[in-house]
């Protein structure tokens, strides 16, 4: 059992985590910086996916040190409620704010066509992955689970394969190796989270957001054209028109968006802090990929080469 391991034996951490997941462990805030000089991306389809599945782990990986960067592969374009062209902008423009929310040094967007994305090229997502990995030198990503349980979404899959597969070939040489002719090197991504995206998908570490909530609320109320941002504010309208008022929803559109998110759209959050006593949490897949510095050949040769 790992010293971090909230069971008290392995047979109820086996029978709590999914099969083949490992062992949950459980991941609280560190002190000072510890990730400070790492970069991680996080890789979404649509501007809400990342607040959602994420926004807390974001938070605490930047207040750790870490640089973060969002890519977001599609073009949001049919959610938003307005015409396409206005969908894609809007999206856009919340995409931003959003970010700068939760604080990341840079955003970018592929704009591939929103639900379509199974029908895009394979290679060519992922030469755009390999690319900025290498670019931003990127130690830890953050992104959909690629085999995931019940993913209905092909955005989601599609994007979630890719980032998989451009994790281990970015640090391949012979992999686009143009991009070393322009002086981007090889560099392998060593840590994955992927997101707890629907029921059954595999989990092995909860990530304590509880000091991160308000982060994450300000992500969230960014996504107006989906995501329930501006839900609190319509609400509160609505009630205005009736002649009522929640108080919940406070005096202003700020306030009302802000409350509906920590009153109605964190369920999960909590519900997956419950087991382990935290008052919201967020589940992921972790895997990591970091070799120990010494190999186990380099060890046999230290304790077994003889002199010739
Ligand atoms: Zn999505």
């Amino acid at each position: 059992m790992g010293k971090h391991s909230i069971f008290a034996t392995p047979a109820l951490a086996a029978a709590m985590a999914p099969a083949d997941a490992g062992e949950v462990v459980v991941e609280k805030d560190q002190p000072g910086q510890p990730h400070k000089g790492k970069v991680f991306a996080a890789v979404h389809a649509h501007l809400d996916d990342v607040p959602h599945y994420a926004g807390g782990l974001c938070a605490k990986l930047l207040r750790e040190g870490y640089t973060g960067y969002i890519i977001r592969t599609s073009n949001d374009e049919k959610c938003g409620g307005q015409t396409t062209a206005t969908n894609i902008l809007s999206n856009e423009q919340e995409h931003l704010k959003m970010a700068a929310a939760l604080g990341f040094r840079d955003v970018f967007d592929f704009y591939y066509q929103n639900h379509e994305m199974d029908g895009i090229s394979a290679l060519d997502i992922r030469g755009r992955l390999i690319f900025l990995f290498r670019l931003l030198k990127v130690d830890t990503v953050l992104s959909f689970n690629p085999w995931g349980h019940g993913e209905e979404n092909p955005d989601h899959w599609v994007t979630g394969r890719a980032v998989e597969e451009a994790c281990w070939m970015c640090g391949m040489p012979n992999d686009f190796h143009e991009h070393r002719e322009a002086g981007i090197q090889p560099h392998p991504v060593l840590e994955r989270y992927y997101f707890y995206g629907r029921p059954g998908q595999p989990f092995n570490r909860v990530v304590d957001i509880s000091s991160h909530l308000e982060k994450k609320i300000d992500a969230i109320v960014e996504c107006k054209s989906q995501g329930g941002g501006n839900l609190g504010s319509q609400l509160r309208a609505r009630l205005a028109r009736e002649r009522r008022r929640l108080t919940l929803l406070g005096n202003d559109d700020r306030t009302a968006d802000r409350e509906y998110v920590r009153q109605f759209l964190l369920d999960d959050d909590r519900e997956y802090g419950k087991p382990h006593n935290l008052a919201y949490a967020e589940r992921f897949y972790y895997l990591d990929q970091r070799r120990p510095a010494k190999s186990k050949v380099d060890d046999y040769v230290e304790k077994n080469a003889v002199s010739l």
